[in-house]
């Protein structure tokens, strides 16, 4: 399979839409941007062996590449509407390309998402998704808005990617649960929550690097401290049937990379007001802390103040960060 046949064989999945004026086959895309909205953009690249396991399945990556994006624009508030996928394939290998493709549809079908073109090279494995959204630019869910006195608050269950990656690590059968695989393979941006938030939320981040280093790059932003009750972080079940430990969990759950959970805080009454919505829409949505004046992080356990871990989120380039 050569390089034009594999670009045939994306753009047989492709279907049209309106706002898509010119997709895949001439020198660029013409996107129709909904009128006085902001177009929201932001890039991923994934990396085997750096962003998933060598042997994740080949749907397994093709969701994740998407998800991942997908996850960046709901920190946002923004509605996705179109990618554009960056392959670097070392063999063309039609197996895996359609299993890649089988993924990566599911979910852009699912979102309403359109692959609008791309770039296709031999090389080693490297997969770069950018993703196009919109947003009314004062809707936005800027990591600079937090204020002091509001709730922070995280979606989903923390940590359960990161605990599936320790038990394929340690290869402990004993730990291995599906439930926690899948959140590291198929992570589930939370778009639908997000669009709620946009315009009520102050700020907001999605938690890819860790609780700790992501909650960080928020209040830091924000020029604002916040404290964190390290009890009321939101755990599945599977979490605490394979990390029984207390400590290694709430370590996994602060510094685990992979959550793709949406962190975010808003007012008092804006977090009473979106309970009874969440509870219509199936939402999970956690209180797990406060924004504060006073700078820096303040975690406590059952009300006593305990140490952060040294460590705080996962850094590409090996450093704390
Ligand atoms: P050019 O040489 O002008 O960059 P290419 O041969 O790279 O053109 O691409 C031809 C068309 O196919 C373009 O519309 C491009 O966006 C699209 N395309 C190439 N690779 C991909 C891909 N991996 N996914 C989606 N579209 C792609
Ligand atoms: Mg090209």
């Amino acid at each position: 399979m050569g390089e034009f046949d594999l670009i045939a064989r994306i753009r047989e999945r492709c279907t049209s839409r309106r706002d898509v004026l010119l997709g895949i086959g001439d020198d660029a895309a013409l996107l129709q941007v909904p009128p006085c909205q902001a177009l929201c953009v932001s890039m991923d690249t994934l990396i085997a062996g750096v962003h998933f396991p060598y042997e994740t399945a080949a749907s397994d990556v093709g969701w994740k590449a998407l998800a991942v994006n997908l996850s960046d624009l709901a920190a946002m508030g923004a509605k996705p509407l179109w990618a554009t996928l960056a392959l670097s394939l070392p063999t063309p290998d039609e197996r895996w390309l359609e299993g890649f493709l089988d993924g990566f549809f599911e979910l852009a079908e699912r979102e309403g998402v359109a692959l609008v073109g791309g770039d296709t090279t031999r090389g080693p494995m490297s997969i770069t998704v950018t993703i196009h959204g919109a947003v009314l630019p004062e809707h936005a869910l800027r990591r600079d808005a937090a204020r002091v006195g509001d709730v922070i608050a995280v979606s989903g269950t923390l940590g359960d990617a990161a605990a599936g990656l320790r038990a394929l690590q340690q290869s402990s059968a004993a730990h291995q649960r599906p439930e926690l695989r899948v959140r590291l393979d198929r992570p589930t941006p939370r778009l639908a929550l997000a669009r709620h938030l946009a315009g009520r939320a102050h700020a907001a981040i999605d938690v890819s690097d860790g609780l700790l280093a992501d909650l960080g790059h928020v209040l830091v932003a924000s020029r604002v401290g916040a404290s964190l009750q390290l009890d009321a972080l939101p755990t599945s079940q599977a979490m605490r049937q394979s990390v029984p430990d207390a400590v290694e969990r709430h370590s996994l759950q602060c510094e685990g990379g992979d959550d793709y959970e949406l962190l975010f805080t808003l007012s008092e009454a804006e977090w009473l007001s979106l309970q009874p919505e969440a509870e219509r829409q199936g939402w999970q949505v956690t209180a797990i802390g406060r924004v504060e004046a006073a700078t820096g992080l303040r975690l406590s356990l059952a009300g006593h103040p305990v140490d952060p871990p040294t460590r705080t989120g996962w850094d590409h380039f090996g450093a704390a960060s």
